[in-house]
């Protein structure tokens, strides 16, 4: 086993040298850009949905989907509001890496837009070591998948800038004991920027929203 482990970090490290050149790109064009992350339905797909028509009208935007097979996502991203949108289909890797980020930015032309919004595949574990070189990395939680996850994946919690506790309106119906996870936080990732919303009724998306014209810098 421990043979193996050089071999994994000079991937890792081939990979951070990719994602320094893919941010070195996003900001020579002057675009902000974010990594969305988290499991299968905790709804990246639908955060995106509910973030593109508050902002279509104030900022241009572009999405990189990630998904192992359909274009669903980037679909619904573009009948959300997208003006361009770039699925990239794994062929069944769990995560994106900085290469499969290159391949999508060789599709757009950057300068035309203020924000890229990249959601990664569905998936807790690997997407955290793979850095894409975008600005802000974003989780997902979702009250339904319970209030022990900061505990099971701390590799996750731990690196990401931002957390968004998606689902609240079902808050009355589950038992997530919102203290105990907020406690899994704290120890992980202290005084991270959390925004508690609900992508189905709009409850907290406006904060969420002005974070993200506060962090894009228009050209
Ligand atoms: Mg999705
Ligand atoms: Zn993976």
């Amino acid at each position: 086993m421990a043979k193996n482990i050089p071999i994994v970090e000079n991937i890792l490290n081939a990979n951070d040298h990719l994602a320094q050149e893919n941010r070195a790109r996003i900001e020579s064009a002057g675009v902000f850009s974010i990594n969305i992350m988290a499991s299968p339905g905790a709804g990246k797909t639908s955060l995106i949905e509910q973030t593109l028509p508050r902002l279509k009208d104030k900022l241009r935007i572009a999405t990189v989907d990630g998904d192992i097979a359909t274009s669903i996502d980037s679909d619904r991203a573009a009948a959300a509001g997208a003006l361009a949108s770039v699925q990239i289909n794994t062929g069944g890797d769990c995560h994106l890496d900085a290469v499969m980020l290159r391949g999508a930015l060789d599709q757009l032309t950057l300068s035309q837009y203020d924000l890229l919004i990249v959601e990664n595949v569905g998936n807790l574990v690997c997407p955290a070591s793979f850095k894409l070189g975008t600005h802000k990395s974003v989780l997902i939680a979702s009250i339904p998948e319970g209030d022990d996850k900061p505990y099971k994946y701390p590799g996750m919690y731990r690196g990401v800038d931002v957390l968004i506790i998606n689902k609240i309106d079902l808050l009355p119906y589950v038992n997530f004991r919102m203290d105990y996870f907020e406690r899994g936080v704290e120890a992980l990732n202290p005084g991270i920027t959390t925004f508690p919303l609900s992508c189905r009724t709009g409850e907290g998306m406006d904060a969420w929203v002005d974070w993200l014209i506060q962090n894009v810098q228009p050209t």
